[in-house]
């Protein structure tokens, strides 16, 4: 455990990563440093890694786990989107190895003051870079109208009672009743009728989901930034990624086929044909395992680049 956020499927990206002393490893979304850590204790005593957070107070998290691997780190503040500028500030060349993560972490989601979870108390805030001063969830909520809120809602939170969401969500605005994360949370659960709440996860859960997406803009971009890694990958280098909910895990599935795709000469051999899933007894240690699902490709060469 790093800071309050167990990283997920660490067994399985070492297994699939083995990094090796002398390696140069990337991870995109390093957060409180967990699989960075695992990646660097396991490439001892020579590994070394870039690790990239797009939120300040992940980068400080991260900075204070992994101290100890002094000048075998790298962290850098930034989007994973913008990787090639990143990694050229950095001259980062070929990577053996690369990790993405996608979401958000138990730090992000644990602290209320960011608004995240519906379970506590906060700001209807939700972006992962306060810096950035893009729009908040309650930018979201109070300003766009009826029919695109439900847009958002059932796309990004796949849920399919979206327009009555959206519907009261515009009635709790107009009362001046929508501020929280808790008034969200009710407005949500007063809009979905009680016999259809979900069984194991709060009636909000995907009104959430969709409204983080929505604020950080998660899936623009993520399949263009998935390809510009892998052509950061050496030859035989692998790339792991944690997708959390269907929609991301679709566009990492489509990338990794695109470019396995038999036509031309393949960028990538796919190394999962299907995703890896957390095992039961992760799940009971650590709810956010419970949606993860690792794909990972090898990047294709014969040693001369390219
Ligand atoms: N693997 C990490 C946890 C990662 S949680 C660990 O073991 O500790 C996901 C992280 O991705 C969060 O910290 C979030 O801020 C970051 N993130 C999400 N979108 C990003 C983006 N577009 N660019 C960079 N980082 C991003």
């Amino acid at each position: 455990m790093t800071g309050g956020h167990t990283p997920v499927l660490v067994q399985e990206v070492l297994a699939l990563l083995h990094p090796r002393p002398g390696g140069v490893y990337l991870d995109c979304t390093v957060g409180a440093g967990g699989h960075a850590r695992a990646i660097l204790e396991a490439g001892a005593p020579s590994a070394r890694l870039v690790g990239i957070d797009r939120d300040p107070e992940a980068i400080a998290s991260a900075r204070e786990a992994l101290e100890q691997f002094g000048e075998r780190v790298r962290l850098m503040q930034g989007d994973y989107r913008e990787l090639s500028q990143l990694a050229a500030a950095v001259g980062l060349g070929q990577c053996d190895g690369i990790i993405c993560d996608l979401g958000v972490s138990s730090l992000q989601l644990g602290d209320p003051a960011r608004g995240f979870s519906f379970s506590t108390e906060g700001p209807l805030d939700m972006r992962m870079d306060r810096q950035g001063g893009a729009r908040t969830a309650r930018d979201l909520l109070h300003r766009l109208p009826e029919q695109e809120l439900a847009w958002v809602i059932r796309t990004y939170g796949e849920e399919r009672w979206a327009r009555r969401i959206a519907r009261r969500i515009v009635a709790a605005r107009r009362h001046g009743s929508l501020e929280t994360t808790r008034d969200l949370a009710a407005v949500v659960s007063g809009a979905v009728p009680r016999r259809y709440w979900p069984r194991r996860i709060h009636p909000a859960t995907r009104t959430f989901q969709a409204l983080r997406i929505a604020v950080n803009e998660e899936l623009d971009g993520l399949d263009d930034a998935l390809e510009a890694a892998i052509r950061l990958l050496a030859p035989a280098g692998r790339i792991c990624v944690i997708a959390f909910h269907s929609l991301e895990d679709r566009v990492v599935k489509h990338l990794f086929r695109r470019l396995a795709a038999p036509e031309g000469v393949p960028a990538v051999r796919v190394l999962t044909r299907r995703p890896i899933t957390p095992s039961v007894e992760e799940i009971a240690g650590n709810p956010r395992a419970r949606s993860a699902k690792l794909r990972a490709a090898e990047r294709e060469g014969n040693g001369h680049g390219g």
